[in-house]
């Protein structure tokens, strides 16, 4: 029987590899749920509706309707690549400016209105795994298995630092600490769906776990 898998917790904390590994090996569509959050970031920027870190709400209330986000399946990496409105932003998304202006984006009510929308949608069908911050307490409270991941911020830091600096991108790691530590703040205290385990979420902190053994921990749960 297919079931719905929420994987939620804080950023960086390698919530996406785990649930596309896992979607992966056992044939199920993953859905990234922030990634969708990023795109309506990055939309914002290209449209010019941020002054600074200044968000021009109304506009973007306004314009919500016509951000469609959509997955497509990258025929070489066999992964999920993010299209907003029939272009794919997948790298784009993924600099650390729209890391720095993600977190205000994803507290605007009206934003998370259309996205849970958005994702509820996508879930319709049993047999999908999608990771973000409140999949289990909103999205899909009655999903079937619920995972909670967490790390400590510095090794958060150090493993998103590597993975940007392996993409060649110029990075300074007490910036992107700053950021996490930034993130979950704002993630944790906002008023709308703030970040926290659902009751009947299994907790994974990982901090001193290897990937095969995350891997191994996570497959036990599945097949429990
Ligand atoms: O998971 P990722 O770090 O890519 O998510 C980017 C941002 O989107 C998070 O920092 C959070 O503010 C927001 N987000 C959210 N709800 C989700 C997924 C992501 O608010 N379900």
């Amino acid at each position: 029987k297919r079931i719905t898998i929420a994987i939620d917790g804080f950023s960086s904390c390698g919530k996406s590899t785990m649930a596309k590994d896992l979607a992966q090996e056992i044939g199920y569509i993953y859905i990234d749920s922030g990634a969708m959050y990023r795109a309506v970031t990055l939309y914002s920027i290209e449209n010019g509706l941020f002054k600074g870190d200044v968000i021009n709400t109304e506009e973007l209330k306004r314009r919500i309707n016509d951000i469609h986000i959509t997955f497509r399946i990258d025929p070489e990496t066999g992964r999920p690549n993010t299209y907003l409105n029939d272009v794919n932003v997948e790298n784009k998304i993924r600099t650390m400016e729209v890391s720095s202006k993600v977190s205000p984006i994803s507290a605007l009510d009206f934003v998370r209105k259309a996205m849970v929308a958005q994702q509820q949608a996508m879930g319709k069908e049993k047999g999908i795994v999608m990771d973000g911050r409140d999949i289990g307490t909103t999205v899909f409270p009655d999903a079937e298995l619920k995972i909670f991941v967490t790390a400590s911020p510095e090794i958060r830091a150090q493993r998103r630092f590597a993975e940007l600096e392996a993409k060649g991108q110029e990075v300074n790691f007490n910036e992107i600490l700053e950021n996490v530590k930034q993130r979950d703040y704002i993630d944790q205290n906002r008023e709308v769906s703030p970040l926290r385990k659902a009751d009947d979420a299994l907790l994974l902190d990982n901090t001193n776990l290897t990937i095969p053994q995350q891997k191994e921990w996570l497959s036990m749960q599945f097949n429990k």
